[in-house]
């Protein structure tokens, strides 16, 4: 029997729904026992798990770090290499406020749908789990270890408040570090004799909050004080601030970057505290669009009922470490509406809502929209072709 490309998408589809209990215990159980970056132990091993009981070759542990995977079908053909990558870190405190439960579920659901099929689909199939998305992207260690090197394209779906796109922008993210060394002293009896570093602190967000007027409209400065002091009646010795920069495009990120790090070279001539500058490493690389490839995952949504509900004009985006990925090799990380849009991402709502009855039903339209669009990429070599052309003119 020849299948056509519409046939494989009806087994995808009724495979996940055929096992959609099996997949939402599975987003519960992250979700239950949510575990921040790099100490996702119970999560990768159920998910290693559930792979080699479908006859995946498990690599856990994958790029150095205890909890990547890289699990391949052993069905393999000529044809695309396809990427899933599913992120299953929480955050501290707030468990799985940004979903990341329904992102590994769903690659994993799309996973064991097409390798349910493989011997007849041409091509390779990998599942990569991808740790530490919210600390320093693991995806960026396995891109530095080379892992997707002879991959063809990647993709995921990654949940959102009021909101289902398959092309927004991701920003590039550099976090910087400052700190001043001052002199103590008593802050009564003789503050002439001390150097503040806390005011140094102080003047750099000043300084930052000057240059804010004149930095272009998508980019961004954040910033937190760590360390300001101990008592008021001592002159504050050391001071430290921690800043994330984000920008559009890489290059900008690295202007502005260099802009704050004048901003604290300002304030340490002002309040004589010595500066130290710091960029923390690896920095989120801006997003590299595909429009083809975004554009079949918004066909195969819409084809199972998921309307696209564009973001208004002027939202602010966020950061990621597909950015990374994307630079290598054709990405997408399209997201899906799980809640009303009056539901902050990263909060106590948007939690509940990754563990509602509404996000069980988008992983698993998302499971189906992933293996859906995998099968587009390994069925028609056309399509493939568009999808490599658009990286070449993107990156
Ligand atoms: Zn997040
Ligand atoms: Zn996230």
């Amino acid at each position: 029997m020849i299948f056509t490309i519409a046939m494989w998408k009806d087994k995808a589809r009724e495979y996940i729904d055929k096992n959609s209990d099996h997949l939402i215990e599975i987003s519960d159980e992250i979700h239950r026992n949510p575990e921040i970056a790099f100490k996702e132990v119970k999560a990768s091993r159920l998910l290693s798990d559930e792979l080699k009981k479908a006859g995946f070759e498990v690599e856990l542990g994958a790029a150095g770090m205890d909890t990547a995977i890289v699990a391949t079908h052993p069905e393999q053909s000529k044809g695309p290499t396809i990427a899933i990558l599913g992120e299953y870190d929480a955050l501290p405190e707030i468990g799985h406020a940004c979903g990341h439960n329904l992102i590994a579920t769903s690659a994993l659901g799309a996973c064991l749908a097409l390798g349910s099929m493989k011997k007849e689909l041409t091509g390779k199939l990998i599942f990569m789990g991808t740790p530490a998305e919210e600390d320093i992207g693991g995806k960026i260690a396995m891109v530095e270890a080379g892992l997707f090197n002879n991959i063809d394209a990647a993709m995921m779906f990654h949940p959102a408040p009021g909101y289902t796109m398959t092309g927004r922008q991701g920003l590039a993210l550099t976090e910087v570090k400052i700190e001043f060394l001052g002199k103590a002293s008593h802050a009564s009896g003789s503050p002439e004799k001390g150097i503040n570093a806390l005011d140094a602190v102080i003047q750099t967000f000043n300084g930052i909050n000057a240059l804010r007027q004149h930095i272009k409209s998508a980019a961004r400065i954040h910033g937190v004080i760590t360390h300001g002091g101990t008592k008021p009646n001592i002159v504050p010795e050391y001071a430290a601030a921690s800043f994330y920069v984000r920008a559009i495009t890489d290059d900008y990120c690295k202007e502005l970057v260099k802009k704050l790090e004048n901003c604290a070279r300002g304030a340490s001539s002002a309040t004589g505290a010595t500066l130290k500058y710091s960029i923390i490493e690896p920095s989120y690389q801006s997003r590299v669009m595909n429009k083809p490839m975004g554009d079949a995952f918004a066909k195969n949504l819409e084809a199972i009922g998921e309307p696209i509900i564009p973001l208004p004009p002027g939202s602010g985006a966020g950061s990621s470490d597909i950015g990374n990925v994307s630079h290598v090799i054709p990405a997408i990380h399209p997201y899906i509406s799980i809640c009303d849009n009056s539901i902050a991402g990263h909060s106590i709502e948007f939690a509940e809502a990754s563990a509602s009855k509404r996000g069980h039903e988008v992983m698993l339209n998302a499971a189906k929209a992933l293996a859906m669009t995998a099968i587009d990429l390994f069925t028609d070599s056309q399509m493939m072709d568009r999808v490599r052309e658009e990286f070449r003119r993107n990156v």
